[in-house]
């Protein structure tokens, strides 16, 4: 059996930050969350969508979830779980860590925590902060995660970028050694080309660059036998969803190449195996190497 057979094995991970398109960080300003109720969801309709993509591919995944959407929605939480598929966290209200007091952060993982196992029947060990807010500086909040019963952290984007990104932290899954225990965190996917890290994880990126970019980062993940982190927003495949009077940079970001999503997302599916990361985290924990938390 040649390598490249076997690399081509490599299952990656499929990741859906589930949450509606109002409550995106780049509405923020524009819609306060004691708003959210008005606004009709969409949430539903897309992941059943998503959850038949997946399905037609063989493939599952892990799906960080708000609080918020568990409280409301906690038959598709179930739906999500019984297809096979790994429920995790977002947090509870899609405040970013670097806004946070330790406290505050607390709160959000072990309330989301609760509501999410309440609502799947299933341990939740997993975590993403809304826009990768585990920033550099921020470390502390790894070492709340292990207190709150998680075992593995997916917030950092190696890439830099104003407000948003951890450009020096490691690009491969590792452990992060803390106070209380050892963190597991498996970074956003990059494509790296001399020297440069382009974000090549899926989200904006699949929808605003060729496709070809987050294809090539993910083969060079294959060939290599690493693991890639792929993610996505439910809202991503749904063109229809009502349009938020935002400044037109905004409106560029998240209304941009929303029709080309879903086909882009089938391909992917054709053309890599994927999987949840509970399906991955013994074989993560047995191979990740240790760094410290800085
Ligand atoms: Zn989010």
């Amino acid at each position: 059996m040649s390598l490249s057979f076997h690399a081509a094995q490599t299952p990656h991970f499929f990741t859906v930050d589930v949450e509606d398109y109002f409550q995106v960080g780049a509405f923020e300003r524009l819609i306060p969350r004691s708003t959210w109720d008005s606004y009709a969801c969409r949430v539903e309709r897309n992941v059943d969508r998503l959850l038949e993509l997946l399905g037609s591919a063989g493939a599952t995944g892990t799906f960080f979830t708000l609080g918020w959407i568990a409280d409301r929605y906690p038959q598709m939480v179930k739906r999500i779980a019984r297809g096979g598929h790994e429920i995790a966290s977002h947090g509870a209200t899609h405040r970013r860590v670097n806004l946070l007091s330790p406290a505050e952060f607390r709160e959000e993982i072990r309330s989301s925590k609760a509501t999410l196992e309440d609502a799947s029947g299933t341990v939740v060990s997993g975590y993403r902060a809304p826009n990768f807010s585990i920033l550099p500086g921020y470390e502390w909040a790894f070492d709340v995660l292990l207190e709150e019963g998680y075992e593995y952290d997916s917030s950092r984007f190696p890439i830099q970028r104003p407000g948003y990104g951890s450009p020096n932290t490691p690009r491969y899954a590792h452990g992060i050694t803390c106070s209380s225990g050892t963190l597991l965190e498996l970074p956003m996917t990059t494509l790296d080309v001399m020297g440069a890290h382009i974000p090549a994880a899926g989200g904006a990126y699949l929808r605003h660059f060729p496709y070809s970019v987050v294809r090539s980062a993910f083969r060079a993940r294959q060939n290599a036998g690493i693991p890639g982190v792929f993610y996505m927003h439910p809202w991503e495949i749904d063109p229809e969803q009502p349009r938020v009077a935002a400044p037109f940079v905004t409106r560029l970001r998240h209304y941009g190449g929303l029709k080309k999503m879903q086909p882009r997302i089938e391909r992917m599916l054709g053309e890599f195996r994927f999987t949840s990361v509970a399906d991955a985290l013994p074989d993560i924990r047995r191979t990740a190497p240790l760094v410290h938390a800085a």
